[in-house]
C-alpha cells in the first residue's frame, strides 16, 4: 500500500479485503490469484488486455475501471505510475512508482524471455524492487524455449501417429494461448480448445493476437476431435476427456517434479533463477522485497552475489505503508 496525497494505492490486493470506492487498486494481470481487486468497489486500474481477458473468463462486466496501456502512465498527486511490460501473459504489467523521494517497482509475475505471445519483461531502474520468486532457486534454470517447443511438437506428432489425442491440461489464460500459437506457427495441426480457453483465446484475438483454433463445444470442434489428427488444449480438470487422450502438462515445475500419468514439459510463464538475477542486476535497486516463491533462498543469493539488501515483503505491506521515505513517520 502506498499513500499519494489523498489517494491510497493498493497493488494486486488479495482475497478478503473490503475495498470501498475511495481505494485505487492496480491489477497486474488476468490470472485469478491477482484479480481479486476487480470484484471490489474500488477504482480499478489495469491494462485493457487484462480487463478484457478477465471479463471474458469471469463473464462479468467490471465497473469503476480505468485502463492504462503498457508504456503509458497515470498520476496520483505527486506520484507518477508508469506501466511496464511484465512478459508473463498478454497485457501483464509491472507498475513503476516515481515519487519525489523514491522510485519503486512492483513486478507482479514476470517472465524475462520472449514467448510466442509476449515480449520479455522491461527493466527500469528503481530504489525499491518488489518482485516474485516463484522459481527463485538455483536449481530452476529452464532449457532454451525453442528446445521445449521442439520437444512438445515431437511428442505431439508421436501421439497422433499412434492414434492418440495429445491433450494439454493448463490454466485458462496465458500458457494455453502460447501453446495454440506454437502449433499455429510451427505446424498445420488443428487445435481444439475447451470453451473456457476459447473465451480467453477470443479476448487475445480481439487484442491483436492471431490464434487459430476451434471450440470443442461447436459441431466443428466435436467433428475435429472425432476425426483425430488434432491437438486438444483444455483445463487442469480435463473433464470428459476422450478415451484415447494422452495427457501433458506445461509448467516450470516439470523441471524437478514428476507428474504421474502426464508427460511434463518445463514451459513456464515465469522467470527462472538466472532470469531473476539478471533482471535484478539490470534494475539495480537499493532494496529488494520478495513476495512469493523461494523468498529466503533468493534473498540470500541477491545479498551474497549482487550485494543488494533483500528480504521478504513485510506481511503488513497490504494493510500499512511500506517503509518508503515518505512513510517514515
Ligand atoms: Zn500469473
Amino acid at each position: 500500500m502506498v499513500n499519494a496525497g489523498s489517494s491510497q494505492l493498493l497493488f494486486d490486493p488479495t482475497l478478503g479485503r473490503r475495498l470501498g470506492e475511495h481505494w485505487n487498486v492496480f491489477i497486474t494481470h488476468a490470472h485469478s490469484d491477482h484479480t481479486y481487486g476487480f470484484a471490489t468497489s474500488a477504482r480499478k486500474h489495469s491494462t485493457p488486455e487484462t480487463l478484457h481477458i478477465y471479463e471474458s473468463l469471469s463473464k462479468r462486466t467490471v465497473k469503476n475501471d480505468k485502463t492504462v496501456k503498457i508504456g503509458e502512465s497515470i498520476r496520483f498527486d505527486d506520484i507518477e505510475i508508469r506501466v511496464l511490460d511484465a512478459g508473463h501473459m498478454l497485457g501483464s504489467c509491472q507498475f513503476q512508482l516515481i515519487a519525489p523521494e523514491f522510485t519503486a517497482i512492483y513486478t507482479g509475475d514476470i517472465n524475462c524471455a520472449n514467448t510466442l505471445t509476449t515480449n520479455a519483461a522491461q527493466t527500469e531502474h528503481c530504489d525499491f524492487l518488489i518482485i516474485e520468486a516463484t522459481y527463485g532457486h538455483p536449481s530452476y534454470v529452464f532449457p532454451p524455449r525453442e528446445m521445449i517447443y521442439a520437444d512438445i511438437i515431437r511428442w505431439t506428432m508421436t501421439e497422433i501417429n499412434e492414434d492418440r489425442l495429445p491433450t494439454f491440461q493448463v490454466y485458462s489464460s496465458g500458457k494455453p494461448q502460447d501453446i495454440v500459437r506454437l502449433f499455429n506457427v510451427y505446424t498445420k495441426i488443428p487445435v481444439v480448445c475447451a470453451p473456457v480457453i476459447s473465451r480467453a483465446n477470443h479476448a487475445h484475438n480481439e487484442n491483436g493476437l492471431r490464434l487459430e483454433y476451434v471450440d470443442a463445444s461447436t459441431p466443428d470442434g466435436r467433428h475435429t476431435l472425432k476425426e483425430r489428427g488434432c491437438v486438444y488444449v483444455t483445463t487442469a480438470r480435463g473433464d470428459h476427456l476422450p478415451r484415447n487422450a494422452s495427457r501433458a502438462v506445461a509448467t516450470g515445475w516439470a523441471l524437478r517434479e514428476a507428474f504421474r500419468s502426464y508427460t511434463a514439459f518445463p514451459l513456464s510463464s515465469h522467470a527462472d533463477y538466472n532470469q531473476l538475477m539478471q533482471f535484478i542486476t539490470a534494475v539495480n535497486p537499493k532494496v529488494v522485497y520478495i513476495f512469493t516463491g523461494y523468498i529466503e533462498v533468493l534473498s540470500a543469493q541477491i545479498e551474497r552475489k549482487l550485494g543488494i539488501r533483500a528480504g521478504p515483503l513485510p506481511v503488513h505491506a497490504q494493510t500499512k505503508l511500506l517503509d518508503f521515505p515518505r512513510s517514515a513517520n
